[in-house]
């Protein structure tokens, strides 16, 4: 019998998939298919703050004051704080922060952003919504982010921006990309939607180019209970310039200075994420114990060198929003695990310049190599930090079983 309910996140359809309950499935009564191992499990972390959330939400609800209030003014304190940067301005997405930092630099029609094609949608979806073109380097196989080697031969007089994400939780390599924007005089942005309170060289994500963007959707190191982001900058026109696009390009009431959008973060988001935000830095700890604690055990049940773990990188902290490992027979280790009542997930299947919505710029399989291979032989293990070691060690000795096969 088919036990396992998986429960996918109505929200983003292919974005992520929780497995909120699951069962033990096929061959029976061994011990260890009592273990059960979600991918994520958000319960687990409610349980420990249920209190306070619940205080948090009355508190909004008895002030009936819900956009843009003193509970988003304290959270872009506190988020501009962490990040290390003079403005944090609150917006409705992650999505939405990189939408309006293009528009906030009057990036459009005619224009070049440089960006990874492995990554999620949204980043590319950005740069085409404000009418310019999104321009594809290959990943460095090493730490699956943008390779700057790579930067330099598609250079045009249209390029405006280099767009790099810190994906699954790890900085991109930003020295050559800084020194190369710096030279050609472009902005950077930094998709840091999966990294928050991450470090590149000591200095925190979000803060090493002139805009960074940050999500708060629910499976991010820190999710609301519902969509919502951060814009954040240490530029002051800039940020005036976030702050009035955020509501309709408005500054007065009724007084329209830019064609802005709607895109604000409400005050229910952000009490709930000022309950969660103090947990922030000890939840992050528990990520990179877990990541640890992994390798260690991989190592135990000598599967060094049979899978791929995440490459250690000297000059950036990994806050691990995905543990991934590289396999050329991911889709049948999948399943198998998924038999086992163990939680993976694919981030991402198919590089964005083979999707269909951005055919027309053009690519075609065979361009990006690294982005190509890695969509074929990623998978995603459960790293959330309430974890224990028992699934850890249930999930390892899973892995080796099937290559022991
Ligand atoms: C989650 C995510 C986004 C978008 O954030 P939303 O809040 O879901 O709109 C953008 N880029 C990356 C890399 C992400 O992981």
């Amino acid at each position: 019998m088919q036990a396992e309910l998986d429960l996918e996140s109505n929200l983003s359809a292919g974005k992520t998939k929780m497995i909120l309950v699951s069962k033990p499935t096929d061959d029976g009564v061994s011990v260890s298919a009592t273990i059960q191992v979600p991918f994520l499990d958000l319960q687990a972390q409610f349980a420990g703050i249920r209190a306070e959330m619940l205080s948090s939400v009355e508190r909004v609800l008895e002030s009936q004051h819900f956009i843009l209030g003193s509970e988003v003014k304290a959270l872009e304190v506190d988020v501009a704080h962490l990040v290390e940067c003079q403005f944090a301005i609150g917006c409705a997405s992650g999505s939405d922060a990189l939408l309006l930092a293009l528009m906030a630099m009057e990036i459009g029609s005619g224009d070049e952003v440089i960006t990874t094609p492995f990554t999620f949608i949204a980043t590319a979806g950005s740069i085409a919504r404000v009418g310019a073109r999104p321009v594809f380097v290959d990943i460095n196989p090493d730490d699956l982010n943008l390779d700057p080697r790579q930067i330099e031969k598609v250079l045009t007089p249209r390029t405006r921006a280099i767009l790099p994400v810190h994906l699954f939780g790890r900085p991109a390599d930003m020295g050559e990309i800084l020194e190369i924007a710096g030279a050609s005089d472009l902005q950077v942005i930094e998709d840091a939607a999966q990294s928050i309170g991450a470090r590149w060289k000591g200095r925190a994500v979000g803060s090493l180019g002139r805009i960074g963007c940050f999500s708060f959707f629910p499976s991010k190191n820190l999710g609301g209970a519902g969509d919502g982001g951060m814009v954040t900058t240490n530029d002051p026109v800039l940020a005036d310039r976030l702050r009035v696009l955020r509501v309709h390009g408005s500054r007065g009431k009724y007084q329209y200075e830019l064609v802005g959008i709607n895109s604000r973060l409400d005050e229910l988001q952000a009490a709930i994420l000022r309950v969660k935000l103090p947990h922030l830095e000890k939840w992050t700890a528990l990520r990179e114990r877990n990541a640890e604690r992994y390798r260690s055990i991989f190592h135990e049940f000598n599967l060094d060198g049979v899978v791929q773990l995440p490459s250690a990188r000297p000059d950036g902290e990994h806050v691990y929003n995905q543990f991934i490992i590289r396999t050329p027979q991911r889709n049948e280790l999948r399943d198998y695990m998924r038999r086992k009542g163990i939680g993976t997930e694919v981030y991402y299947p198919r590089p964005l310049h083979l999707q269909e919505a951005f055919a027309y710029l053009g690519y075609k399989a065979g361009d990006f190599p690294e982005a190509e291979r890695a969509s074929n032989e990623v998978m995603a293990l459960p790293i959330y930090s309430e974890l224990t070691e028992d699934q850890q060690q249930h999930v390892v000795s899973a892995i080796a079983t099937f290559f022991e096969q």
